[in-house]
């Protein structure tokens, strides 16, 4: 008998790349809400019904038999209806067949944009706090991230422009910038990306856009794009996706819109990551981004309510945050409640969960170092009113519990 037959079970476990992972706090809260049966303020996504006429175009697709593969690059009805909304809302010449990867959602479009241009010992610059994949995503393509700290302030949440400067070096590839942005709402001005726009043409960067929220924009602000600047249409790999816009987080349809020499080595990882996105699904996207403009207009409008309904019931509650430019989620302060039900934002949020039957983000989720954030929970506003409301009077539990 051969002395090799393994007689116990192997010790080989998972790869030292991914012993660095930890797992998604945000996807563990929505569990920790479901056990609690508590209200669901923790991961981003809506408790509404998406609009009919993207599910029924969706219906139609699937009655239609679109079952099979699509390109892997994305349906060409979709990437046309992409190419024409970004003409028709920010006046940005998109060429379908050249520029356009649909992916499975702008998640997969940030990792397959991330693993195509980027070297090990490369640099990436990242605004934190920032949306807790781009951790990970940064391991997986085998670059460092460089963090530039958003800090509150009375007028929102702003960066040092010396800082931003600083984390630039000969080793910086790209910058990856979420605005609107989660979790903080910010929303990046022209003057802003303008000088974001100057760094990377002085130190020869690419930028990577996360979009996602586009449409979901406070008091009249401007979504600017990186890409519709001069000089950046070359450099810039903007993302985004139907998830927010249409409310369908789950259907999983995203896209990269890069220059051709970028786009091909996207579409490359994005074919052996997952060959496409849902064809049928891509159908309707299409439909919906081609026919939705008056819709994605009263987006605005209609968070713009619901940012009204919490935001004070939350400053009631004893939670000090600023009004969020754009993009559904407040980052507020927790500091008052830790001594009570602490010591940090794990705890409380655990508590908050458990007791209270509110479920958030712990704030340290969306930041690097140990300890950062501790005083930060989110919470997601993406809900109907009874949500809120309900979630508004268990919140006002909060402070005489302190
Ligand atoms: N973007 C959403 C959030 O920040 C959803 C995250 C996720 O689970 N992919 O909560």
């Amino acid at each position: 008998m051969s002395s090799a037959t393994p007689t116990t079970a192997s010790a080989r476990g998972i790869s030292q790349r991914v012993q660095g992972f930890t797992e998604s706090v945000i996807r563990e809260m929505t569990r920790l809400a479901m056990e609690h049966n508590a209200i669901n303020l923790a991961q981003g996504f809506p408790d509404f019904a998406a609009p009919d006429f993207i599910k029924e175009a969706a219906a139609a697709a699937i009655a239609a038999d679109i079952n099979q593969y699509s390109v892997t690059w994305g349906d060409p009805e979709l990437r046309q209806a992409i190419a024409g909304k970004y003409q028709r809302w920010y006046q940005l010449p998109v060429d379908a067949d050249a520029h356009v990867t649909v992916c499975c959602g702008s998640t997969e479009a940030m990792i397959a944009t991330l693993i195509a241009v980027l070297n090990p010992g490369d640099e990436t610059v990242v605004f934190e706090p920032f949306y807790e994949n781009y951790g990970p995503d940064s391991i997986l393509s085998g670059a460092a991230p460089r963090f530039v700290p958003l800090r509150p302030s009375q007028d929102g949440w702003n960066f040092d422009r010396a800082e931003l400067r600083a984390a630039f070096n000969e080793r910086t590839r790209a910058i990856i910038l979420n605005s609107p942005n989660n979790p903080t709402g910010k929303v990046f001005t022209r003057a802003e990306l303008e000088f974001i726009r100057d760094l990377c043409v002085e130190w020869d960067c690419i930028a990577i856009t996360d979009e996602i929220y586009e449409h979901i924009v406070y008091d009249g602000r401007p979504h600017v794009l990186l890409a519709g600047l001069e000089g950046m249409a070359e450099r810039t790999v903007t993302i985004s996706g139907i998830s927010k816009t249409f409310s369908v987080t789950g259907w999983r349809v995203g896209w990269a819109i890069a220059p051709a020499r970028l786009a091909g080595g996207i579409r490359k990882v994005h074919d052996f990551l997952t060959v496409g996105a849902p064809a049928p699904l891509q159908i309707a996207a299409a439909r919906a981004i081609a026919g939705g403009d008056e819709y994605c207009r009263g987006l605005a409008a209609e968070y713009t309510a619901r940012r009204k309904r919490i935001l004070p019931q939350l400053q009631a509650a004893g939670f000090q945050c600023a009004w969020p430019e754009g993009a559904y989620y407040v980052l507020a302060d927790c500091a008052p409640f830790l001594a009570a039900h602490g010591p940090d934002d794990v705890a409380f949020s655990r508590w908050l969960t458990a007791e209270i039957g509110v479920a958030c983000v712990p704030g340290s989720s969306f930041y690097h170092r140990a300890g950062d954030g501790s005083d930060q929970v989110r919470f997601c506003f993406s809900k109907q009113d009874p949500t809120l409301d309900e979630a508004g009077r268990r919140l006002a539990r909060v402070r005489s519990q302190a």
